[in-house]
């Protein structure tokens, strides 16, 4: 199928996503946006339907017309304002003393704080008879951006990820481009959650192609789910289905499988489209409808701290019950993996 495509030179150049390896802009962090790019219907997988016009037949879990990825990035566990207090309690506290100061202080996080809400999500998600995948970071203090120690959590990854929901790797500010610190940081995950990792988004969705798939697929990851735009929603190399990236500088696949990111709960918003709830509510559904159409996956990413107007998961609960009235299969990225790599990419 990929000969196929390939003989197509204009949409081959946008599955490959040419356009993206000589740029000399990027967005002030490092990324290639929607704005800066040929082509202009972001909102239409134009390549997937070619697939599908040549023959890719995606089939899903019980007889389902086409799937939803949900995943979460989670950026914050603590309020900003009170890490740095128990961060100093810390290291003043050895031994003992240290989970003296740590239990009472995941009570109040759970009743104030909104951003401690794996269970919460997860108890949710169940009602939907669906799984997601939670991303962590495992940056260092004074790492851009750290929030949390990873080891601090061992007790709520290991949670998730013994009820079947997947613990992958948010990869820091620099991970994108460096192989030690990606690696580095995939180990410190390992170590804590007792097992092997095989999902990844970057933070911020910093993101080289294709050199970025290449420290990944070295880095044994199995997947990827970076690749969307931030600055707009929709399919960003006219994919709506997961595939295996191709290097065009050295005429090769990439050993990994892209989930494509299709929404980013802050790209319809105040950060980047800057649309209104009931906008952004309309494009989501044009976006289902279109995956749904090719037998698509529709990969979400819904922050665990997103608030809006003042409600945290309300309008996470409205897209469940949207999608599960449409009878997707709903599941996380690891599940998604696993069904595509064994039960769709052999027959094509
Ligand atoms: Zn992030």
């Amino acid at each position: 199928m990929i000969e196929k495509l390939k003989q197509n030179e204009e949409l081959w150049d946008l599955f490959t996503k040419k356009e993206e390896y000589n740029s000399a802009l990027s967005d002030q962090y490092d990324r290639f946006p929607y704005y800066l790019s040929g082509q202009r219907s972001v909102f239409d997988p134009r390549v997937s339907r070619f697939l599908v016009e040549n023959g890719l037949r995606p089939e899903y879990p019980g007889g389902k017309k086409f799937a939803v990825c949900l995943t979460h990035d989670i950026d914050m566990v603590y309020p900003e304002k009170l890490y740095p207090i128990i961060g100093t309690a810390k290291a003043f506290v050895k031994g003992n003393l240290t989970d003296a100061i740590k239990t009472p202080f995941s009570r109040i996080n759970k009743r104030c704080n909104p951003c401690w809400n794996f269970r919460e999500i997860m108890e949710l998600e169940a009602k939907y008879n669906a799984k997601s995948s939670f991303y962590f970071l495992a940056l260092r203090p004074g790492e851009k951006d750290f929030n949390y120690e990873i080891e601090d959590l061992e007790a709520e990854l290991k949670f998730i990820s013994s009820h079947g929901w997947e613990v992958g790797l948010h990869g820091g500010h620099e991970s994108y481009k460096s192989f030690e610190d990606m690696i580095e940081k995939k180990q410190r995950l390992e170590k804590v959650l007792g097992k092997q990792i095989i999902g990844y988004r970057n933070h911020f969705l910093r993101f080289k192609v294709p050199d970025t798939w290449e420290l990944l697929s070295k880095a044994n990851f199995k997947y990827d789910t970076t690749f969307g735009y931030a600055d707009c929603a929709g399919f960003r190399n006219g994919m709506c289905h997961p595939f295996r990236p191709y290097n065009i500088n050295i005429g090769k696949q990439i050993d990994i499988i892209e989930l494509p990111l299709i929404v980013m709960d802050r790209t319809l918003l105040r950060s980047y489209m800057r649309l209104d709830v009931k906008k952004a509510w309309e494009l989501i559904k044009n976006l289902i409808e279109k995956v749904e159409q090719y037998n698509g996956v529709i990969t979400i990413l819904w922050h665990n701290n997103t608030c809006i107007e003042g409600e945290s998961l309300k309008y996470y609960e409205k897209f469940l019950k949207y999608v599960s009235g449409k009878k997707a299969w709903i599941a996380s990225g690891e599940e998604v993996y696993n069904w595509w790599s064994t039960n769709i990419e052999p027959r094509h």
